[in-house]
């Protein structure tokens, strides 16, 4: 089954008195498990929106998404809350981590702030953590909080954070706007080598056309509409 797949998906925003401005005209899109897929197009075409609809943060105004097999169109708001939690992981282009915790911690919080979650879980969570921060090279800085990390660690962070939960769909929001070249190309790299090994499907819209040989595909998203 497809980790992500949207079947013509349109949204529309209202515009003016009685105009509507569509953001999506048509788009449908299947994401396998452990495909890398960049989506590129110029500002205002649709690709915030698309992120949007993947995630069930916006439900559209027609068409349908599906996650893990799952229709997330027609669910209940806490329901998509739900499985967003658990099948969806978001990474934003800065790295919002909170200046309190420490790196292990961050990835902790889901856990601890979960009311059920037993000491069992919270173990499995560590662990899972620390597994996780030593795959990018941040073992050593599991205590550091982020005032102490570099730009590019810091962005580490927040993609590991993004994969605690395993999640089957993986969507990623300009992650290299807020640093260098170098350190983009190994954020663009690094998010590659997780999509493979964790099977996850990830979709990241960016405008560094020259990143692009490291994704498995292009997408272009022009006026609301995608092209291959
Ligand atoms: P991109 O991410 O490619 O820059 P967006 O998805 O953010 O494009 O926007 C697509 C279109 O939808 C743009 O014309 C934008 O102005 C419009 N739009 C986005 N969000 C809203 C909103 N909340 N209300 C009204 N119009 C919006
Ligand atoms: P990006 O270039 O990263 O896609 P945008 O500036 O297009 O970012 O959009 C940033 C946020 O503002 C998004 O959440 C989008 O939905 C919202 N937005 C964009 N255009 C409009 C608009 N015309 N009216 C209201 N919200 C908008």
């Amino acid at each position: 089954t497809p980790a992500l797949s949207v079947r013509d998906a349109v949204l529309e925003y209202p515009d003016g008195d009685n105009g509507v401005l569509r953001a999506l005209d048509g788009v449908s899109l299947d994401l396998l498990p452990g495909s890398y897929t960049a989506m590129v197009g110029p500002s205002g075409s649709g690709k915030s929106s698309l992120l949007a609809v993947a995630a069930g943060l916006i439900t559209p105004t027609s068409g349908t998404v599906t996650v893990a097999g799952r229709e997330i169109t027609g669910l209940t708001r806490g329901e998509r809350t739900a499985l967003r939690g658990k099948e969806i992981g978001m990474i934003f282009q800065q790295p919002n981590l909170i200046a309190s915790l420490t790196a292990r911690e961050q990835l902790e919080l889901t856990v601890h702030l979960d009311e059920d979650a037993t000491r069992a879980d919270k173990k499995a969570a560590r662990s899972r953590a620390m597994e996780l921060l030593e795959r990018v090279d941040l073992a050593g800085q599991a205590d550091q909080r982020p005032h102490q990390l570099s730009g590019g660690q810091r962005q580490r962070v927040n993609i590991v954070r993004a994969l605690m939960a395993s999640p089957a769909l993986l969507l990623v929001d300009e992650p290299t706007s807020a640093l260098d070249r170098e350190r983009s190309a190994a954020v663009v790299a690094l998010l590659g080598e997780l999509t493979r090994d964790a099977g996850v499907a990830t979709l990241m819209v960016t405008h560094d056309h020259e990143f692009l040989s490291a994704t498995d595909r292009t997408l272009t998203m022009v006026d609301g509409r995608l092209q291959d």
